[in-house]
């Protein structure tokens, strides 16, 4: 028996509400970005909506931005995006980062945090690519991946004193100037994120700005 070429491929199922279809169908989408996540991405104090720095983190990058709390459709999105192998969970993230951000500068770049390496071979792919990739497509913005990373250390299991240590020695940025916005599909402490905009800074960069789809206390 010949099967045809849609028979191989698994259905997608809504990653919130498990309707057959897309990762994320357009109606928990939809919940996900009306309700704005309302926290300092560092802290995780509340703050305004679409202010994701609180008045007492004094982070490098100026300006913050999340989808929301890695919980319930983001939390299983992210979870199949980044530990099973779902690739095209890139897309419906990068929309999600869409709907949230405001409308950004022409001239602003968007760049990734790369990710560790032995994820890469783990997974075959770069999720943190993919995802600010397409954003940059979706908003019309240049993409340029200017981070390296030094290191391979992994912040996962880290307490917060051993994330900012390990975070301020992870990257290095070929010449920058001008204003980027960095993103990152989870953040914890933001010290991996603050590391990213103070290695750009280092290199020349006027502002940086940063994004992630979702935002997680230490303790989870
Ligand atoms: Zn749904
Ligand atoms: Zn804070």
């Amino acid at each position: 028996m010949q099967f045809s070429p849609i028979q191989l491929i698994a259905p997608h199922y809504c990653s919130s509400c498990g309707r057959i279809g897309e990762l994320l169908c357009e109606h928990c989408k939809y919940n996900i970005v009306s309700e704005p996540f309302e926290a300092c991405i560092l802290c995780h104090k509340l703050t305004l909506p679409m202010q994701n720095i609180c008045t007492g983190c004094k982070p490098s990058f100026t300006k913050a931005w999340c989808v929301g709390s890695r919980s319930e459709g983001l939390k299983e999105l992210l979870n199949r995006y980044k530990f099973e192998r779902t690739r095209a969970a890139y897309k419906p993230l990068a929309e999600l980062l869409h709907s949230t951000l405001p409308l950004l500068p022409t001239n602003v770049i968007i760049v990734p945090i790369p990710t560790i390496a032995p994820h890469i071979r783990q997974r075959g792919y770069d999720q943190t690519v993919l995802l600010a990739r397409q954003f940059a497509k979706l908003r019309g913005l240049g993409y340029t991946p200017l981070l390296r990373r030094k290191t391979n250390s992994i912040q996962r299991g880290a307490t917060r004193k051993q994330r900012v240590r390990q975070a301020s020695q992870a990257f290095m940025a070929a010449n920058c100037s001008g204003y980027y916005l960095v993103i990152d599909d989870i953040t914890t402490t933001g010290s991996t994120l603050n590391a990213a905009a103070k290695a750009l800074l280092d290199a020349g960069a006027k502002e940086v700005w940063v994004a992630v789809a979702a935002a997680q206390p230490l303790d989870d």
